[in-house]
């Protein structure tokens, strides 16, 4: 598809979620209160938030009982609230405490065991809970709903493509622009720029951008510095569409390589490859990792990868499933992951290559298709 035919799709909110897929989600939530010993739920995550009724804002308590659904939001969100929302969803707006709110509209009456996600509530917002519920017992129940959006629908692979495809377009675009002279903040604003250009919501989060020796940081800010003959550079982007996001990392040299680092994306490329092979549902993560991890590590380079292979992408940046040596995680028939192996040698420079991908049972789909092969601009 061409830029302008992405724009004009991810423009127009495709892919759009219906509402018998949010019927369907509701459903297998609530059908799952029992074996959870619960009642009811409270969903404050703004991600769980928008998986189980489509609301975007940033202040929603969502209050899912057996048979009902309720939005507790503020008044900014009144419009809003009513119009991202399911039919099936009630608003109610209150002022002050959002759990208070639903305590005084009667929605929590009458429960002895509510869960809450207490990965994503603060300390006050659970002295709150405990102080208006207090006949009630709270439960936490965090990744209760993670576990069911790990696994990715038709849908949201839909949104997952599109939002992959657009970071494509955007790295395809930046290669002419990676000159020497240019700041590394002038092209991550061209980024965020270029990825709203074509479509998207917004960054997944904050773009990389680092030059020279500045790539041997795994995480750095771009900044000041100005690209130089010789440099690596390194872009760590993506972007959100309909919440779904995508993460890809690509580094690119300026004139010709330091001969370490053309050396190190050999085997940082291997790496990605051999983990790519590992990946299939029933596999465990940390498998893959280490998949990844040997090739690195019999290259002598045990120490230069300091950060996990992957992680899940959906509708947060970093979800579940966590590809790290430690990982418990299975993975499992449609999780969209990223794959980024890394060798980082301070002073000289890093090498990161991050792709997307769909696992299927017998492999994986990529989702980002930038080349991957070394380019010297
Ligand atoms: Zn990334
Ligand atoms: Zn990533």
């Amino acid at each position: 598809m061409s830029p302008t035919g992405i724009r004009t799709r991810a423009r127009q909110g495709f892919p759009r979620l219906t509402g018998r897929v949010f019927r369907a989600r509701m459903l297998k939530v609530q059908s799952a209160f029992r074996e959870h010993g619960i009642e009811a739920l409270l969903v404050t995550r703004p991600s769980s938030l928008r998986y189980l009724s489509g609301f975007t804002g940033s202040n929603g308590l969502l209050v899912l009982r057996s048979r009902s659904v309720v939005l507790v939001t503020d008044g900014r969100y009144q419009v809003q609230a009513r119009e991202e929302s399911m039919r099936a969803v009630r608003v109610v707006i209150v002022r002050g405490s959002l759990i208070e709110g639903a305590v005084r509209t009667g929605f929590l009456r009458k429960l002895s065991t509510i869960g809450f996600d207490d990965s994503a509530v603060t300390l006050r917002m659970y002295r709150d809970m405990k102080r208006v519920l207090s006949s009630a017992s709270l439960k936490p129940v965090a990744g209760f709903i993670e576990d069911f959006a790990e696994v990715k629908e038709a849908l949201e692979l839909a949104a997952l493509k599109m939002a992959a495809r657009i970071s494509d377009s955007v790295i395809a675009q930046l290669l002419p622009l990676v000159r020497p002279g240019v700041q590394e903040c002038d092209l991550a604003s061209e980024i965020t720029y270029r990825q709203r250009r074509l479509g998207a919501e917004r960054d997944s989060f904050e773009p990389i951008v680092a030059s020279g020796p500045r790539t041997a940081m795994p995480h750095a800010r771009a900044g000041s510095r100005t690209l130089r003959e010789g440099d690596a550079v390194l872009f760590d982007l993506g972007c959100v569409v309909s919440g779904y996001g995508s993460d890809i990392t690509r580094t690119v040299f300026l004139g010709k390589p330091d001969p370490r680092l053309r050396k190190v994306y050999g085997i940082v490329r291997s790496a990605q490859d051999a983990a790519l092979q590992a990946v299939h549902a029933g596999v465990s993560a940390r498998a893959v990792d280490a998949a990844a991890r040997e090739v690195i590590a019999r290259a002598g380079y045990a120490r230069n990868f300091p950060h996990s292979l992957g992680h899940g992408i959906g509708l947060e940046v970093h979800e579940r499933p966590r590809l790290a040596p430690s990982s418990k995680d299975t993975l499992r028939a449609g999780h969209a992951i990223t794959i980024e192996p890394g060798i980082y040698l301070p002073g000289a420079g890093g090498v990161r290559i991050e792709d997307d991908v769909y696992v299927h049972d017998r492999g994986c789909d990529l989702l980002t298709h930038s080349p991957r092969e070394l380019i010297q601009l």
